[in-house]
């Protein structure tokens, strides 16, 4: 992996940090962005579908119609005039089996993530797909504009 390239992960990793703060989802906010040749061409976090209450859980535990990130960020792409196909998915979290499927049926052929999940079934698939599967723990950088 080049420097370069390094840089531009740890970037849009950040930013992927980011826009999961536009989640109103309390018992955990993830953010993603899907990049295809340096241009952000979708973006998600996880919410409720179009039309629904912004509201994500109930009793804390949370509700079975809540799209994850990917899932937001990989459905927009079908509204819009842009394809994912040989993009590079940045997403907070390790992204779970569900969505892995959507990731490898997108043609997305990268993806970047920064925290680890208790279940790693999405990563293994990704990984069965030939998708390029890559672990930044963004706490081991610190941001350019705190050195
Ligand atoms: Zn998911």
């Amino acid at each position: 992996m080049d420097e370069k390239q390094r840089q531009l992960d740890l970037r849009y990793l950040r930013m992927a940090k980011i826009w999961a703060e536009n989640s109103y989802c309390k018992r955990r906010q993830v953010g993603a962005l899907v990049v295809k040749d340096q241009m952000i061409i979708s973006d998600g976090y996880n919410g409720t579908p179009s039309g629904f209450e912004n509201v994500c859980e109930e009793n804390d535990v949370t509700l079975p119609y809540v799209l994850h990130a990917e899932a937001n960020a990989i459905t927009k792409l079908a509204r819009s005039s842009n394809n994912s196909d040989g993009a590079t998915l940045y997403v907070t979290d390790s992204p779970c089996i569900e969505c892995s499927k959507l990731i490898i049926q997108a043609g997305i052929k990268r993806v970047v993530y920064s925290r680890e999940y208790r279940l790693n079934d999405g990563i293994r698939l990704l990984q069965q797909a030939g998708i390029n599967v890559e672990y930044i723990n963004l706490d081991n950088y610190v941001s350019e504009q705190d050195k």
